[in-house]
């Protein structure tokens, strides 16, 4: 009957929900105990001048080895962390955790390796931010000027405070990129009105280059915005020739994605950067 179909419904959906909200505990309550139990790790994402394939920067990614769930992806765990407050000491433990892999990489091989550092909203706006910032480069001994902090537009909404902090960053010269860029909704004004050192357009205009003329169209105009801002541009996510070749192109100077490197743990990064001659 009708009723007891509705009943039926209602059960199943009442059940979905309780298994999400079970698994958003779960993944909730293992965050806090993530770092202690070292069920987390950092990979590293090279980025390269598309003109010569050339290692000028890594990425630092996020895992997370869950004991009972597996590797549970960043844009899963992430948001959860933001929304519990957990994010701050994962945030704090991935910097380190990056800082002194690279910082070792440098040494070794006088390397001018850049590093790119995931920054949250909820990170960026914290009181102590800088001062996190400013004690892990002195512990590490990692230069402030190698360091860069991806953001996406949607943290800099708050532009007062954000023209704060930017300037503080900029002070200790630390870079900033825009992350997701064209995905975020006042992206104009934000280049207009903040200290931007690169943009880093989004996969999703890159996953169809070139058969979408559209999408060209699109790069294209990034790519002249980022020149007469005088600020760098990456393309994220190229996955085939034809794609880094249309970016070459385009003038788009750097890139990143699989057809260079998938995310590496660091010890294949040190593999990786002694395979790659060196033009200078
Ligand atoms: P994101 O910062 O935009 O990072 C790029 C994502 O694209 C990474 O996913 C990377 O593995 C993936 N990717 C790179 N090249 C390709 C490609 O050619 N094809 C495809 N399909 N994907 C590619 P990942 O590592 O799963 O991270 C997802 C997101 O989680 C990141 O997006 C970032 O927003 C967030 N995240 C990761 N680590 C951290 C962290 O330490 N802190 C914070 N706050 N967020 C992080
Ligand atoms: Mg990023
Ligand atoms: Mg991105
Ligand atoms: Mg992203």
């Amino acid at each position: 009957s009708a009723k007891s179909a509705g009943r039926n419904r209602y059960c199943f959906y009442s059940q979905e929900m309780a298994a999400h909200t079970n698994e958003r505990l779960l993944l909730e309550q293992g965050l806090r105990y993530a770092i202690e139990e070292k069920q987390l790790s950092v990979l590293y994402q090279p980025q390269v001048e598309l003109a010569n394939g050339q290692i000028f920067g890594v990425e630092a990614l996020l895992r997370w080895q869950h004991p009972e769930l597996g590797m549970v992806p960043p844009d899963r765990f992430i948001p959860i962390a933001e929304e519990s407050g957990v994010i701050d000491s994962l945030g704090r433990w991935v910097l380190e955790r990056a800082c002194r892999d690279i910082a070792g990489l440098r040494n070794a091989a006088g390397e001018q390796l850049r590093l790119a550092v995931n920054v949250s909203a909820r990170e960026f706006r914290r009181e102590d931010f800088i001062q996190t910032l400013s004690e892990t480069l002195a512990q590490t001994g990692f230069p402030a000027g190698a360091l860069e902090i991806e953001i996406t537009e949607s943290t800099l909404q708050v532009i007062e405070r954000s023209i704060e902090i930017l300037g503080a960053l900029k002070r200790l010269g630390i870079a900033v990129s825009i992350d997701d860029f064209g995905t975020g909704y006042s992206s104009l004004s934000i280049l207009r009105d903040l200290p931007i050192d690169r943009i880093k357009i989004d996969r999703s205009f890159i996953t169809h280059l070139p058969e979408k003329k559209d999408g060209v169209a699109i790069v294209k105009a990034m790519v002249a915005l980022a020149g007469s801002l005088h600020m760098a541009i990456i393309a994220e996510g190229i996955e085939s020739p034809e794609q880094a070749a249309i970016l070459r192109q385009l003038g788009c100077d750097g890139g990143q994605g699989y057809l260079f490197s998938r995310p590496v743990a660091h010890p294949a990064l040190t593999l990786l950067l002694a395979d790659t001659p060196d033009p200078h």
